[in-house]
């Protein structure tokens, strides 16, 4: 098989993808590959179960319909698995971004890498076990990892947050254990991918996915590409430093936006200054009620937090920002914090600002998409 035929059938492929279903006629135009080889490689693809025939689309010249090509969804699957601090969540898409399955597993995020390696491996057999999925379809496993890693070589190098989690060649033992193709990637990364694919960044070329909660981070997509960085950790926004605070962040060092606006460090601020103990539901009930000294915290997160955000902007000029689902807290303050982002912008232009719709899963369906993308040699 000659290399320019691989990479004819590579675009065929990924067309069909992004279609949903088009013709052979469609594809030889849109592609520009000569009609024989199209219609051959059609015929590979649907001798390998992948692509299948659906529908007819009449032809506009009276003559013969044309028959409409689509990926069959359940002819392969695509595993994610995500660990984090605190769990380690497994998921396997079908190619629509269909959950067949899910397994989630409580763990300590100071165990020792050799039990983790350990939960890590039963999370993700339990889950092909469970999703009854024949193992010839599953193409590969997207690894999500908390911390710094070697994407090339799938070894997961350092987290900071995850103190043992260090030096650990997860790909190499993934791929012994489960004789499936490994592949790792750094979690706001795999976060972005998941809007990329099956979220609302689908049609979009440029943006960012801002992760929100206990922690803040960011995944870029900029000209349709994820931005990784050398050590897969680009867009450690949580870790920008806010000149004049002092704050300790769990990175150990001091004044990073995540230890002033994320949420344990905005409720540590609110126990500090007033002794309440409280969740962050009632603290911005307090604020709306203009309890004083909470509206004077709050509000001074929110000038910090909207102040990164423009700078983000800034510097990436993205179409849109989609917040992590935890941000809806905010909600009644939405106007506000948007016109805050918007009045520190460089050039205002109509950023479009959004809610993901994905919840606790969307790192894991990001190692999904990762697994997908390499199945159709997408470039991200
Ligand atoms: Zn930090």
């Amino acid at each position: 098989m000659n290399s320019k035929y691989l990479v004819h059938k590579k675009n065929v492929l990924k067309t069909i993808y992004e279609k949903g279903k088009i013709s052979r006629k469609k594809l030889h135009e849109f592609l520009d590959i000569r009609f024989a080889t199209i219609t051959e490689i059609v015929k590979e693809l649907i001798r390998e179960g992948i692509i299948e025939e659906v529908e007819r689309e009449k032809n506009k010249n009276g003559g013969r319909p044309h028959s409409l090509l689509s990926i069959i969804p359940d002819s392969r699957f695509f595993i994610g698995c995500e660990l984090t601090p605190y769990n380690i969540i497994s998921v396997i898409l079908d190619f629509n971004g269909k959950i067949v399955e899910k397994v989630k597993l409580d763990i300590n995020l100071n165990a020792e890498k050799e039990e983790l390696q350990k939960n890590i491996f039963e999370v993700l057999n339990n889950l092909i076990l469970k999703s009854k999925v024949e193992k010839n379809k599953i193409y590969g496993i997207g690894f999500v990892d908390p911390g710094i890693v070697d994407i090339e070589k799938g070894i997961s190098l350092f987290s900071s947050i995850m103190p043992q989690w260090k030096e650990v060649p997860i790909k190499q033992y993934l791929e012994k254990k489960l004789s499936v193709e490994t592949f790792v990637i750094g979690s706001s990364q795999a976060k972005v991918l998941s809007e990329k694919f099956f979220g609302k960044g689908k049609k979009c070329r440029n943006f960012i996915f801002v992760e929100y909660g206990d922690g803040i981070s960011c995944g870029v997509i900029s000209d349709d590409k994820v931005i990784h960085g050398v050590g897969g950790v680009a867009g450690e926004f949580g870790h920008i430093k806010i000149i004049g605070r002092d704050e300790i962040c769990k990175c150990g060092k001091n004044g990073c936006l995540e230890s002033i606006a994320s949420i344990p460090g905005i409720l540590n601020k609110i126990r500090i200054a007033t002794g309440i103990m409280s969740d962050i539901d009632l603290i911005l009930e307090k604020y709306k009620s203009d309890d004083l000294k909470i509206k004077k915290i709050i509000d001074e997160v929110l000038e910090i937090f909207t102040i990164s955000i423009s700078n983000l902007i800034n510097l990436f000029n993205p179409e849109m920002i989609i917040f992590d689902r935890n941000f809806q807290i905010f909600k009644d303050f939405f106007d506000l914090i948007f016109e805050k982002i918007k009045s520190n912008m460089v050039y205002n232009y109509a950023v479009k600002f959004e809610i993901s719709d994905f919840g606790e899963e969307i790192g894991a369906i990001g190692g999904a998409c990762l697994s997908l993308s390499k199945f159709l040699k997408l470039d991200i």
